[in-house]
């Protein structure tokens, strides 16, 4: 069986050929840790091989892993559904949030970050296929949640994130991120973050544009349910 950082080192070469492949400029193309699920010795394993940034979609799982490395330099990011009562400790304990659907919870999120006096960034979730199943905002709501987002001086809004339908091919895969990446090219050209490509389609997110992968199984290995 494959190690954690064999693996890392693996994702790493994959994706600077990638960006070599689709003509984007050398490490414009960030890899995110999904950890979710996965034990603080997995972490740490990635951590020692250099990887920086990881992202938790549990809530209370996440701050026992942010307390464990706390002394560490680590971007934490949150990439899983908000619910209001929790925005305090998201914006006490990450850096990123990459799932803001609701206009409530970005007004929340910078209450709480002009009380600590932090610029936290921000994506907008953006359902892009338009399941019913998946979180986010249409891409017909995404103006004018840009607009709101964009009043609230603690929150710097980054970009967008998108979790597509999933397909087997990267033709399908490459289509499905089409209709977001348009939209961000002619409304929105001030964005530098676009989150999108998991485990099974980050090459079809690098070849539009990604330049940010969310990687989970595809690094650690399968999640224990
Ligand atoms: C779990 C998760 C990922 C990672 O998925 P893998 O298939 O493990 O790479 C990425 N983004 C979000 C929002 C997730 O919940």
């Amino acid at each position: 069986m494959k190690s954690v950082p064999d693996r890392l080192q693996a994702l790493k070469k994959n994706i600077q050929e990638y960006e070599q492949c689709f003509d984007r400029p050398k490490k414009s193309v960030k890899l995110l840790a999904v950890s979710k699920k996965q034990s603080i010795d997995s972490i740490k394993l990635a951590y020692e091989s250099g990887q920086r940034a990881f992202g938790e979609n549990y809530l209370q799982e996440a701050i026992g892993k942010i307390y464990h490395f706390k002394e560490k330099d680590i971007s934490w990011h949150f990439i899983g559904k908000i619910q209001s009562n929790k925005t305090l400790a998201i914006a006490e304990n990450f850096d990123w949030v990459h799932t803001i659907e609701r206009e409530k919870i970005a007004f929340r999120l910078n209450e709480h970050r002009a009380k600590m006096k932090k610029v936290l960034n921000v994506l907008i979730q953006v359902n892009i296929s338009g399941e019913d199943s998946k979180s986010g905002v249409s891409l017909e709501a995404l103006p004018q949640m840009v607009a709101r987002v964009k009043t609230f001086r603690w929150l710097r809004l980054r970009g967008v994130m998108g979790m597509p339908a999933q397909y087997d091919s990267f033709k399908l895969q490459r289509e499905s991120f089409m209709p977001l990446i348009e939209a961000i090219n002619s409304y929105h050209p001030e964005f530098d973050s676009l989150s999108i490509g998991t485990s099974q389609d980050y090459k079809a997110a690098i070849a539009v544009g990604s330049t940010m992968v969310r990687i989970g199984e595809g690094l650690f290995g399968p999640r224990p349910s």
